[in-house]
């Protein structure tokens, strides 16, 4: 689904992520880890063609995105991704916010794409809040319908950049729970950018260690928090147990 071949990205003159390889198979769920500033952010939003690369390959679901002839609103039509900061339209409803990119992007009919929205804010726990506007929503809520927002163009994979630092904590463990839910139930690829060690532990079936735009580490995650095999994962993880 996605595949990192020799990947460098620079920004100006400072080099963001050095010689990335890395291969994604459908339907698998990877948190990626590391201390802030060592990139993740960075490969994550490459995906969707958000970060230019300057050198290597980078294919997602068939399309080379380096090369200059690849359509990029094709990838993000199928490669969703959900933000730190929700990114809500705040002058539509929720609703209307999780119908707009199906209907324009996707022309999708009208019922069938209010249907789809009513379900996917059903799943999400807020079918009730359909009519209000954004700013009536808890930080929570927001990035509730953000991830239906994001379902609503039925992905096949899923980016999730920090999905809950912008959340108070007593909102954090309902949005972990349905991401982990939709994570679980599809065959739909997720690559989830987090600091929430429980949750990664529960939610990925792989864990990626960065470092200065390096991956250090790329392991099963029962085996990853068991022992990981890279010093500074191991330093970086006991720093986070012991904060
Ligand atoms: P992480 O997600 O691991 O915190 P990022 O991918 O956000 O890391 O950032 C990696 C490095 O690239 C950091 O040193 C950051 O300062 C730098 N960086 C990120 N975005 C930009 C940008 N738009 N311009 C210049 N430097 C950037």
């Amino acid at each position: 689904m996605i595949e990192f071949k020799n990947v460098e990205k620079y920004y100006g003159h400072f080099h963001a992520l050095k010689n990335i390889n890395l291969e994604i198979k459908r339907g698998e769920t990877v948190v990626l880890i590391g201390p802030s500033g060592s990139g993740k952010s960075t490969l994550i939003r490459a995906i969707n063609g958000l970060e230019p690369i300057q050198q290597g390959q980078l294919i997602v679901n068939g399309f080379d995105l380096h090369d200059p002839s690849t359509d990029i609103n094709k990838i993000r039509k199928r490669v969703g991704m959900v933000f730190q900061h929700f990114n809500l339209y705040n002058n539509k409803s929720v609703l209307e916010n999780v119908m707009l990119a199906p209907r324009i992007v996707n022309h999708v009919p009208e019922e069938e794409n209010e249907r789809y929205a009513l379900e996917l804010l059903e799943r999400v726990g807020l079918k009730e809040k359909a009519g209000s506007m954004p700013s009536m929503l808890s930080g929570g809520q927001k990035q509730r319908v953000a991830i239906a927002r994001s379902l609503a163009m039925r992905p096949l994979a899923l980016l999730f950049d920090e999905p809950t630092s912008a959340l108070d904590p007593e909102m954090i463990g309902d949005v972990l729970r349905i991401i982990q839910e939709i994570t679980s139930d599809s065959d739909m690829t997720s690559l989830i950018v987090t600091h929430e060690m429980n949750f990664a532990q529960k939610v990925a079936n792989r864990v990626i260690f960065m470092s200065d735009g390096e991956i250090l580490e790329d392991s099963q995650t029962s085996e990853f928090f068991k022992q990981p095999k890279n010093e500074r994962a191991q330093k970086f993880i006991d720093q986070v147990k012991n904060h």
